[in-house]
């Protein structure tokens, strides 16, 4: 008896596992037609320097223009995307339109730099290197200097050796590498001695409630230490409010993106929003500002 119940309840979960995968399917065709029709877009979020109030660049957030549902933000697409060889296409996509923007923007005089994320199992690719250089040579007028890759402190622990190689041949390009949502991963201090990425980009989850958490507050201050004895920079992300960013400037971490600073726009808003932009004046209180 017992034998019988259990051989069908296997056949229920094969049978809800089998409509799982279908149901996974025509999303995945979903979004390769949306892929194929142009219904995918990029925003662009400005980072700024808390010490001299510039802006240094900004990142690339891809969203998706859907004909029924408008503006769907990445959470609601992304993560069935990202398994699936189909990820590797719209990484290729984001990369190309973020090149093409900025050399856009560099012909409206504004030389900005672009940081674009790319997932995991795009960057573990075997070809992302030779494909990432024929990408870049399609924009000579952009220095690959100009492109920072986001990759996840995770992706670089998976598998530290073959990734510290890819990582070193895209640098060799000029390429500039950042570790998103640091912080939330395991690094030990020794795999941060190796890892060759320039940037540390504190989690938001700690900038959130680093004004009322000491310990969230302490693990910034001890990504800022780090940072400079390895000779990175730091930015923080999801700083929503001015009290955020006068925090993170007293601590002595270099960026800042975030609400407070502005939310991510659609490209054609930059050129207004860089004419109209003035950064706020506490945070460059005693870095040779206002204050000083
Ligand atoms: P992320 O790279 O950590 O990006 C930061 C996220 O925080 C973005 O969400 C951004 O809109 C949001 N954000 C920025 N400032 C604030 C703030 O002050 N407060 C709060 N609460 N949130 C803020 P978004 O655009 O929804 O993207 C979510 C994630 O999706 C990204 O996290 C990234 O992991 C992924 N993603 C976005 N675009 C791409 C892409 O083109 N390719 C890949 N592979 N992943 C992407
Ligand atoms: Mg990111
Ligand atoms: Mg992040
Ligand atoms: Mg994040």
């Amino acid at each position: 008896q017992a034998k019988q119940l259990g051989r069908n309840r296997y056949q229920l979960f094969d049978m809800e596992a089998a409509a799982n995968v279908q149901h996974h399917h025509q999303e995945l065709e979903r979004m390769r037609r949306a892929l194929q029709h142009g219904e995918l877009r990029l925003f662009y979020q400005p980072k700024v320097n808390m010490r001299t109030g510039e802006v240094i660049g900004v990142e690339a957030l891809i969203r998706w223009q859907h004909p029924e549902q408008g503006i769907l933000a990445p959470a609601e697409f992304l993560p069935l995307v990202e398994q699936s060889s189909l990820i590797v296409d719209i990484g290729e996509w984001v990369l190309h339109e973020a090149l093409a923007q900025l050399a856009e923007w560099s012909q409206q005089g504004h030389e900005l730099s672009v940081s674009v994320n790319i997932a995991t199992r795009h960057f573990q690719h075997i070809d992302f290197v030779a494909r990432l250089q024929a990408i870049l040579a399609e924009y000579p007028g952009v220095a690959p200097g100009r492109l920072e890759l986001e990759i996840l402190e995770s992706v670089a622990l998976e598998d530290v050796e073959a990734m510290r190689a890819v990582i070193a041949a895209c640098q060799a390009m000029g390429v500039r590498f950042a570790l998103d949502d640091f912080g939330t991963g395991y690094s030990s201090l020794n795999y941060l001695k190796q890892l060759p990425a320039e940037t540390l980009k504190v989690d938001r989850s700690f900038v959130r409630d680093m004004l009322d958490d000491q310990e969230d507050l302490a693990i910034i201050e001890g990504v800022i230490g780090l940072a400079s004895v390895f000779g990175k920079e730091v930015i923080a992300e999801g700083v929503e409010t001015p009290e955020h960013g006068v925090m993170l400037m007293r601590i002595g971490c270099d960026h800042a993106q975030g609400y407070a600073i502005a939310r991510p726009m659609p490209a054609d808003s930059m050129h207004d929003w860089l004419k109209g932009f003035e950064p706020d004046p506490r945070w460059l209180l005693g870095r040779g500002g206002q204050g000083e």
